[in-house]
C-alpha cells in the first residue's frame, strides 16, 4: 500500500531531478519552444515542497491536490496548468483514503491523464508530455511497476524526436519541430522516474 509519506516522497524525488535537469529542460524548450521549460518547472516544484513541508497533507489524495495547486500557480506557460491538472484530477480520484494500493493509484492517474488530453486536447504522437505519461500509465496498468513505467516514458519522451508537434508552441514550427525531443515529454518522464525513486524507499536511493 502507498501512504501520504510515499506521495510526498515522489514529489521532493521530483523535485529534485527537475532542479537537477532544469537546464536540459530550457536547452530542449528552445529549438521548438521559448527556452524556459525549466525554469518554470523548477519554480513549481521548488513550491510544492514548500507547500508540503508547511502544510504536511496527510493523505495521499491531499498531498497531490495540494501539489498539483501548487504547481498551477506558479509555473505558468502550456505546462502549469497541465501538470497541474494532472495532479489535482490523480489526487481527486484518490479521494480521502489514508492508503492506497497501486492499482488504484493506476486508475486515478489514468484519469488524471486523462484529463490532460481533455484540456490539452493532445492525443498520443502529438509531441507532448501525453508521449511519455501514456506509456507510463499502460505499463502500471500491465502491473510491471514503477521502475517499468519509469523507463516507458523515457522511452517515450525519446520516441519524440522524429515526431511533428502537433499541440502548444512546438506546433507553430510545423516540420521544423522534427529532429528535437520534446521537452515535456522529457519532463513527464523525470515525474514518472520520481515515482520509482519514491517506490525504492527513501527517494534518495541511487537507481
Ligand atoms: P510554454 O510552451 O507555454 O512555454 P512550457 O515550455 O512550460 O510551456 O511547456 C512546454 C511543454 O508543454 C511542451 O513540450 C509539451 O510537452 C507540453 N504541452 C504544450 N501544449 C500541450 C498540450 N496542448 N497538451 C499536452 N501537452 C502540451
Ligand atoms: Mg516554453
Amino acid at each position: 500500500m502507498l501512504d501520504a509519506d510515499h506521495f510526498r516522497r515522489w514529489m521532493t524525488a521530483t523535485a529534485a531531478s527537475v532542479d537537477r535537469e532544469a537546464e536540459r529542460l530550457t536547452a530542449l524548450d528552445s529549438p521548438i519552444g521559448d527556452a524556459d521549460h525549466g525554469s518554470n518547472l523548477r519554480r513549481g516544484f521548488r513550491a510544492v515542497t514548500a507547500a508540503l513541508e508547511k502544510e504536511a497533507p496527510d493523505t495521499p489524495g491531499a498531498v497531490l491536490v495540494l501539489a498539483g495547486r501548487q504547481l498551477i500557480s506558479t509555473v505558468g506557460g502550456a505546462s502549469g496548468p497541465l501538470y497541474g491538472t494532472l495532479l489535482r484530477r490523480t489526487g481527486k480520484a484518490l479521494g480521502d483514503a489514508a492508503e492506497v494500493s497501486e492499482e488504484q493509484f493506476t486508475q486515478a492517474l489514468r484519469t488524471g491523464v486523462d484529463a490532460v488530453m481533455q484540456l490539452g486536447g493532445a492525443a498520443p504522437g502529438d509531441k507532448t508530455m501525453i508521449d511519455a505519461l501514456v506509456p507510463a500509465v499502460d505499463a502500471l496498468d500491465a502491473g510491471l511497476g514503477f521502475g517499468a513505467a519509469a523507463t516507458a516514458a523515457e522511452q517515450g519522451a525519446e520516441a519524440t524526436t522524429p515526431l511533428q508537434a502537433r499541440k502548444g508552441r512546438a506546433s507553430y514550427l510545423g516540420e521544423r519541430s522534427i529532429g528535437h525531443q520534446d521537452p515535456g515529454a522529457t519532463s513527464a518522464a523525470l515525474l514518472v522516474a520520481g515515482l520509482a525513486e519514491a517506490g525504492a524507499g527513501t527517494g534518495a536511493d541511487p537507481v
